[in-house]
């Protein structure tokens, strides 16, 4: 393969904690008494991530494929927006390598979530789950994070046009 056919991307998001709302993250359901407000299920991981895809083939961002003003994707399962995304990229001639993100939340704690979010999302990508990373830190009480007022995500890829 040559390497010039290698792209990275860079997606993050941010999601605001809301009562009344599941916590869902990597597709997993958490369990905190808080959840993040969204037009979909604001899963502020997988979105990251599908960002950090479409940002390496140059594809806009989610913003622009899934418009938060369509109703179609109201409480939308943002696994399933995550694989139409891998299906984008696949059309594009894109193959995905590899995947690796960071979630700052305070509060709770999501070490004991990793592998199920990665499997969730390996699945939602088609890729194996060796080639998916998910981290979780906090940030010392510092920022919105810190103060649990959201949680934000980064992620970033290595993609290969086949
Ligand atoms: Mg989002």
């Amino acid at each position: 393969m040559d390497i010039r056919n290698l792209r990275t991307g860079l997606g993050m998001d941010v999601h605001a904690f809301a009562e009344g709302r599941k916590l869902i993250l990597g597709g997993v359901d958490i369990q905190h008494h808080q959840g993040l407000l969204g037009h979909s299920d604001a899963d502020v991981l997988a979105h990251a991530i599908s960002d950090a895809l479409l940002g390496a083939v140059r594809g806009g961002d989610i913003g622009k494929l899934f418009p938060d003003t369509d109703p179609a994707y109201k409480d939308a399962d943002s696994l399933r927006l995550l694989a139409e995304v891998a299906r984008y990229v696949r059309e594009q001639g894109f193959e995905i390598i590899d995947v690796d993100s960071v979630v700052a939340a305070q509060e709770p704690k999501l070490s004991p979530y990793r592998d199920a979010m990665r499997e969730n999302l390996a699945a939602a990508m088609g890729v194996p789950v060796e080639n998916v990373g998910v981290k979780a830190t906090t940030t010392e009480h510092l920022g919105f994070e810190g103060r649990e007022e959201g949680i934000s995500a980064w992620a970033t890829c290595l993609v290969a046009r086949i």
